[in-house]
């Protein structure tokens, strides 16, 4: 799979049609212009609606659906890669090993608690089919050996389960999107019968939630990217992030421009609880990471934070902006009034910044056949995280940051 699915769905509010792309998590209705948040706390479930839901020898096959990037320390360097694939969650005879439609047709639905049909129970885990799909890219060759993996991490963009619809006619196996024929099954209807399935009201989908865009503090509509997943209200200034009880305020502070700023972008400062290593203060992060710096006194009790972009950037950007930030250790202020500042959207959350710390840590570190054996070993938990506005002025065509030696395309931001 290598395309984007589109998702489609009634508007909550008028009940329109409206579709966006697999990654969104703010939808705009183009009726009633109202916007939402989709909001789940798992892994979002779809469904391939099938031309013919009547069938009585329906049945849906679950898909794991995975985009993103996939980190991995090996000797003696960081590695990145897109993983972009799609495998079965369930196996049964006949069944296609890939959705293999066509996505830029065919529109994915939210399974609700009330969608009918049958669903097949997932018998692998997200985690082991993450594993299985990395194991058939590497055996394809694209990425090279499989060399010894320190630490690795999936930094997931789109993480899901599609349902599509299958049927068995006299024991002949058909796609139930398209009503074609796929071949001879050993399967007979009355097998279906003892399959293990649940309604999606049994727990074969997620709830889902939309929850309008309105600012909580002051009641203004959130203007933000489709792919925003934390907003800051134009006209009051407070940031906020969808829950299971709805919007909820999140704080953040702000590094003080000189005037010349365009922009401020957000990322979360993380101060981590660590086993395995040493990491409180500033200085032992530069005899950690063998910094060429010599250590000052006043480091040994200065505290040590981990800096991550708070924005979607691929994945070698990332790691240069977390980087140069937490080498930096620049020092944020609260922020009472925006005074016209334009804040980009953040795109990801605090737990998923907190996947890549590792990561950064052993990107960071200049002794890297030292650390890198270590890193198995190695935790850092959050202890507690903070959003910090960090400004950018203009520079051509890249956004920059003078003080931080930080530097972007501004239209990895949509500038
Ligand atoms: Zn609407
Ligand atoms: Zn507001």
């Amino acid at each position: 799979m290598t395309l984007t699915w589109q998702v489609e769905h009634a508007c909550p509010q008028c009940g329109a049609p409206v579709s966006g792309d697999e990654a969104d998590q703010l939808l705009i209705c183009p009726y009633c212009r109202v916007g939402y948040y989709i909001h789940a706390r798992e892994a979002h479930r779809y469904y391939l609606p099938p031309k013919n839901p009547r069938h009585k020898n329906l049945f849906f096959v679950p898909y794991w659906r995975f985009k993103g990037d996939v980190y991995a320390c090996r000797p003696f360097k960081i590695t990145t890669h897109i993983l972009d694939a799609g495998m079965p969650a369930a196996s049964l005879d006949g069944v296609p090993s890939s959705l293999g439609l066509r996505p830029q047709v065919l529109k994915l639905k939210f399974l609700m608690p009330e969608t009918p049909g049958r669903f097949l129970v997932p018998d692998i885990d997200f985690n082991q089919a993450l594993t299985l799909m990395e194991e058939r890219v590497n055996a394809l060759g694209h990425f090279g050996k499989t060399e010894t993996n320190f630490a690795g991490t999936y930094f997931g963009e789109i993480v899901s389960l599609i349902y599509a619809p299958y049927y068995i006619d006299n024991g002949i196996l058909y796609d139930g999107v398209l009503d074609m024929y796929l071949g001879s099954t050993s399967m007979t209807a009355e097998d279906l019968e003892h399959l293990p399935v649940r309604t999606a009201r049994e727990g074969a989908g997620v709830e889902v939630r939309f929850i309008p865009a309105i600012c909580p503090h002051c009641g203004w509509n959130l203007e933000a990217s489709p792919e925003s997943l934390i907003t800051v209200c134009h006209h009051c200034g407070v940031a906020s992030q969808s829950t299971d009880t709805g919007l909820s305020r999140v704080a953040y502070e702000l590094i003080p421009g000189n005037g010349q700023e365009e922009i401020y972008l957000p990322f979360w400062r993380i101060a981590v609880q660590t086993l395995g290593i040493e990491l409180t203060s500033y200085a032992d992060f530069v005899r950690l990471t063998n910094l060429p710096r010599v250590i000052r006194p006043e480091w040994e009790d200065l505290p040590f934070f981990f800096w991550t972009p708070a924005f979607k950037c691929h994945a070698n950007l990332f790691l240069r902006l977390a980087r140069n930030v937490t080498v930096a250790q620049p020092k944020s202020q609260a922020i009472d009034h925006l005074d016209g500042k334009k804040m980009g959207d953040a795109h990801i959350n605090l737990e998923t910044a907190s996947e890549s710390l590792k990561i950064s840590l052993a990107n960071i570190c200049q002794a890297k056949r030292v650390l890198f054996p270590k890193l198995p070993e190695i935790s850092l938990t959050i202890d507690q995280g903070i959003m910090v506005f960090i400004p950018f002025e203009s520079l051509g065509r890249e956004l920059v940051d003078r003080d931080l030696k930080l530097s972007l395309d501004r239209k990895i931001v949509g500038l």
